[in-house]
């Protein structure tokens, strides 16, 4: 299962896949960090798509299309905000990395990238979200063998560190 999946240290917005993996919030009507860079990339008629899709909740993920992104499609996946670690923060970040590939599945995904869910503004720690983010995908790649390709893009090279000492240890 590990070999299909890679890591890259970059800026996810330019990565040609079937679908990136978009760090959205509740309103799915854009944000910072990475889904700021997400909407400018794929310009205005991402936002029109997902005003029509009404919200998403905490640990859900819908998609859409990746307009003027390199990606064909886009994942907004909701990772829960950290606080503290006992309000199921762990159980709704590894929700939200399973329902990104049961959506992709769905849609006859074959590669997806993945951003570091909840570890910025929502103040995940890095360590702790790593794991979850590679024992899911895991267990996912083993239930959909269709998908060939799984990136996790990280924008520090502190971050590409630690996943990589993390998969390496699985
Ligand atoms: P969240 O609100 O879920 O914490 P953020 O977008 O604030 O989401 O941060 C999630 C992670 O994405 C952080 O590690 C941040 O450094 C990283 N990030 C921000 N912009 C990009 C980008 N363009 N490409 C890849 N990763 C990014």
């Amino acid at each position: 299962m590990k070999e299909r999946i890679h890591l890259a240290q970059g800026d996810l917005t330019e990565f040609l896949v079937d679908a990136i993996v978009n760090a959205a919030n509740n309103s799915l009507l854009g944000g910072g960090g990475v889904d700021g860079a997400i909407h400018r990339q794929a310009g205005p008629e991402l936002l029109t798509e997902c005003r029509s899709l009404g919200g998403c909740e905490t640990g859900d993920a819908k998609i859409t299309k990746g307009y003027s992104l390199p990606a064909l499609h886009v994942i907004h996946a909701v990772g829960p905000v950290y606080r503290g670690g006992h309000s199921g923060e762990a159980q709704k970040l590894a929700s939200c990395y399973k329902r990104c590939f049961e959506v992709a599945a769905q849609n006859g995904l074959k590669s997806l990238a993945f951003p570091s869910i909840s570890t910025g503004a929502y103040g995940y720690p890095i360590n702790e979200a790593c794991e979850i983010a590679l024992r899911t995908s895991l267990a996912q790649l083993k239930r959909f063998p269709q998908i060939e390709r799984t990136i996790f893009v990280t924008f520090s090279g502190r971050d590409l560190l630690i996943y990589a000492k993390q998969l390496a240890e699985l």
